[in-house]
């Protein structure tokens, strides 16, 4: 059984130990301070004789370092250095979590906690129930109110049943045997948790949610940054609120309100671009063309979808549609009802593509774009005269 030094001493990055065991890559050392991973938290990095720690594995009660390239036999001594720079943020970010939930489950009991990712790169606590900016934002706050009293993190061993008794936050079911590690932080947090943690809030020096997002089926990712990452990602985001606001010209205290008017302001703008579409193209008189109802017209800007159901309504009534609505480039939906003998995919390869545009579509509809919207003119001619040498 290796002996887990980073149980006695959390903060051992540099240590000597004898291979009890080689198996190709794999080595097992008689104690190692190599955290093997488990509870949400990733597994430790680091060098074994120099050589890379690719992977660190709990096995049949040893822990397993994967050392590509080593010679080491079993009794030898190695030299094993653990990343300190990834463990003490790993470490970092798992108390946080820690705390964050605790928060969080405080201010909404119902909440339960679905799942942990702390790594160098991601640290994300998944939880069931529902979780918005105020909430997150109030639990926040206390996380760093307790940062800044700096509390002692206290490690003690429980018996199972003392555990369930004094209601410790705990998945029981996923502990293994008769003992469990408590994890207390002050009032704040008590749980059974056999990952590793600091020994004062204070080495957290701050807290920052980056994120929160749907995790589906009733889950909530919420992403945060501890430490320096969490100062860097604060200054971030509020230099892009700073230059959001220059940009919709409002002081960066108004820009939440801001953006949400232009954000209503959108949504009726397209609501009037849909019904006058839908009058526009109403009113769009046929001209026959070798026998044949045509419908051909290019507006600035049409509602996309309005301008698809036309083409559809011209070509179920046995007719023609050439539809163009231009913008910054021309958007093209072409329609032409079966039996007329029109090919809209024909038409795109002999009047679109020479004039430098593209689309697909099958033969009796078909949508394209061209990128310069000022030869919408000239498309229309071509097409309609396209249809007099069918
Ligand atoms: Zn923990």
């Amino acid at each position: 059984m290796t002996v887990r030094l980073y149980r006695r001493d959390p903060y051992l990055f540099e240590f000597e130990a004898t291979v009890v065991r080689s198996e190709g890559d794999w080595l097992a050392l008689d104690g190692s301070a190599f955290y093997p991973g488990g509870g949400g938290q990733a597994a430790d990095r680091g060098r074994i004789q120099g050589l890379e720690v690719t992977d660190v594995e709990e096995a049949g009660g040893e822990v397993w370092h994967r050392v590509p390239g080593h010679s080491l036999a079993e009794g030898l001594m190695a030299w094993c250095s653990v990343d300190w720079q990834r463990r003490y943020d790993v470490m970092r970010g798992h108390t946080a979590e820690h705390m964050l939930f605790s928060a969080l489950e405080r201010a909404d009991p119902s909440l339960e906690l679905a799942k942990i990712d702390i790594d160098e790169r991601l640290k994300r606590l998944t939880v069931k129930g529902a979780v918005d900016w105020n909430a997150a934002l109030q639990a926040q706050r206390e996380v760093n109110r307790a940062i800044a009293a700096n509390i002692e993190v206290e490690r003690s061993a429980m018996e199972r049943d003392e555990a369930d008794e004094e209601e410790v936050r705990a998945k029981l079911d996923r502990i293994e045997g008769d003992m469990v590690e408590v994890v207390e932080i002050g009032d704040f947090d008590r749980a059974a948790c056999a990952g590793i943690h600091v020994m004062e809030t204070g080495e957290l020096g701050a807290v920052l949610i980056s994120r929160i997002g749907s995790g589906g089926g009733g889950e909530v990712n919420i992403d945060f940054e501890v430490g320096e990452k969490a100062m860097e990602k604060a200054l971030e985001l509020a230099n892009l609120s700073l230059s959001l606001a220059d940009d919709m010209g409002c002081p960066v205290e108004n820009l939440a309100a801001t953006v949400r008017n232009a954000r209503e302001e959108l949504e009726r703008g397209r609501a009037a671009l849909r019904e006058l579409s839908r009058l526009a193209l109403g009113a769009l008189e046929p001209r026959e063309v070798v026998g044949l109802q045509v419908h051909a017209g290019s507006y600035p800007q049409l509602d996309r979808k309005e301008m698809r159901e036309a083409a559809e309504r011209v070509r179920n009534a046995g007719g023609v549609a050439f539809l163009v609505s231009t913008a910054d480039k021309a958007d093209v939906v072409l329609a032409a009802a079966d039996g007329t003998g029109v090919d809209c995919l024909r038409l795109i390869d002999s009047c679109l593509r020479p004039m430098g545009g593209s689309g697909g579509g099958r033969p009796g509809f078909a949508q394209g774009g061209l990128p310069d919207p000022s030869l919408a003119g000239d498309l229309l001619d071509c097409l309609v005269s396209s249809l007099r040498q069918l």
